[in-house]
């Protein structure tokens, strides 16, 4: 028997076939060449077989591939509000017409206009968070993580830093506060356990190495039953009377009260500094509803203490950032337009009565094998954990086809554009708070075609 990996075509053959020839005039040739490369190279793995749509389809089929961009919009249809892995907040519409005015050209990023001289970026959003917060100085950089360490470092450096067992956490993407304080030259120092910390633990744990106080706020899980914390003003209370800095990690950057939404529990950066705390530390883009960025906000000698760290540099802002989050911040100054306008508070405070009629309109556009069913949205994000959102699904059952749930999500997944749904009680469900008025239709096909496929 021979062995069929012998009849494999030469790159510079397939490269001569009419059908694979006539891409190079659309495409760059290296990029032909490559996509030869990898469907024989595929052809070979597969035990040398031809691919069944034949060698010129699959050769074209991988040129398209290559030449797409691999980061795509796609269309949030699990109604998690935050969700990390599809991208966090999307941006308001001010946000993203400011990136677009400063990507295109020149900008004052680090010019001062008036003198004519070097400016720092820094001045940028500056003002505004502490006109927003009252906080009496602020400083971004690139995102909650990186605020965190910049503060770590200048504010706990070579020292030791307390942090409550209980709020040792981990955010997920590897992100644990014990590596973030290893990392920054701080000394962690455990006080209390899991589910009770009193502050006497705080007390207990200072000494002539103790330079600073950290209390984090538990984002992502929540602890019931015998449970004991102490609050951020207790921890900036001790820190102060012994010399000590304190720091708050808030996570999400909440700048308005949603309890009227029936979202409470989460501190407002209001609340956190009115704590006392020296410095807060939060998320551009989880509730705030910005850009990916990190806030730091507090007094004026902890945050000048982080804008001349080293770290700060490291992990500084870049201009579209800067520009996105200074526009989505102005929109605070009238909070009914923020919660109109930026698309994080607008799907979290919709009226479930809208949400209604985007499911029968889409149930509608669907057909029968489909129904509009109450559930439940998720805020995501690591905020508000626990909270449940009353929402209307649609419920896809594609009745006699004999499709696995998977295998339906899956074709919905590789449409274009791309629909992440969620799979619930083995049935695919669409959650239309998080899927755009403009993208009902989309879906609508969508759905009709992966049930036709
Ligand atoms: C999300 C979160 C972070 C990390 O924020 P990023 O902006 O993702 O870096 C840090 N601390 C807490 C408590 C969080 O919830």
């Amino acid at each position: 028997m021979t062995d069929p990996r012998r009849r494999l075509p030469a790159v510079d053959a397939l490269l001569a076939e009419p059908d694979v020839a006539a891409l190079v005039t659309a495409h760059p040739r290296g990029l032909v060449v490559r996509a030869v490369r990898d469907t024989i190279e595929h052809a070979r793995a597969n035990g040398g077989a031809a691919p069944s749509e034949g060698w010129g389809a699959a050769v074209r089929a991988r040129v398209q591939h290559l030449a797409a961009p691999s980061l795509l919009p796609v269309i949030n249809a699990t109604g998690v509000v935050l969700h990390t892995n599809l991208g966090r907040a999307p941006l308001a519409r001010a946000a993203r017409e400011a990136m677009t005015r400063i990507a295109a050209g020149y900008s004052n990023l680090e010019y001062d206009l008036a003198l004519g001289t070097r400016g720092s970026r820094h001045g940028l959003c500056r003002d505004l968070l502490v006109e927003l917060t009252g906080a009496e100085d602020a400083v971004v950089v690139n995102n909650a993580a990186g605020a965190l360490l910049v503060a770590l470092s200048a504010l706990a450096r070579d020292g030791e830093a307390v942090v409550s067992r209980g709020e040792l956490v981990e955010i997920g993407g590897a992100f644990r506060i014990p590596d973030i304080m290893a990392r920054s030259g701080a000394t962690l120092v455990e006080v209390g356990t899991t589910n009770r910390t009193h502050l006497r633990d705080y007390e207990g744990a200072l000494t002539e190495r103790t330079r600073l106080l950290l209390k984090v706020h538990r984002s992502n899980f929540q602890i019931t039953g015998f449970t004991a914390e102490v609050s951020a003003q207790e921890i900036a209370g001790v820190a102060r009377a012994r010399g000590a800095a304190s720091l708050y990690d808030l996570g999400s950057g909440l700048l308005v009260d949603l309890s009227s939404w029936g979202l409470a529990g989460e501190p407002t950066v209001a609340e956190a500094l009115a704590s006392g705390v020296d410095a807060v530390a939060f998320s551009g883009d989880k509730l705030l509803g910005g850009p990916q960025a990190g806030i730091l906000l507090g007094r004026r000698d902890a945050i000048a203490a982080c804008r001349k760290d080293p770290l700060a540099r490291a992990v500084r802002a870049d201009k579209f950032t800067l520009a996105a989050l200074e526009v989505t911040l102005a929109l605070y100054r009238e909070p009914e337009r923020a919660r109109a306008e930026i698309p994080v508070l607008r799907m979290l405070t919709e009226d479930v009565e809208q949400i209604r009629q985007r499911a029968a309109a889409l149930h509608k556009d669907v057909g029968k094998e489909a129904e509009v069913v109450e559930g439940e949205s998720e805020v995501g994000g690591g905020s508000f954990p626990g909270a449940k959102l009353k929402t209307w699904l649609v419920r896809l059952s594609p009745g006699t086809r004999h499709l696995t749930p998977d295998t339906f999500a899956a074709r919905l997944r590789g449409g274009a554009p791309p629909i992440v749904a969620r799979i619930a009680d083995d049935r695919v469900v669409l959650d239309p708070r998080t899927i755009f008025p403009d993208e009902l239709e989309t879906v609508a096909r969508a759905v009709r075609a992966a049930l036709d496929a």
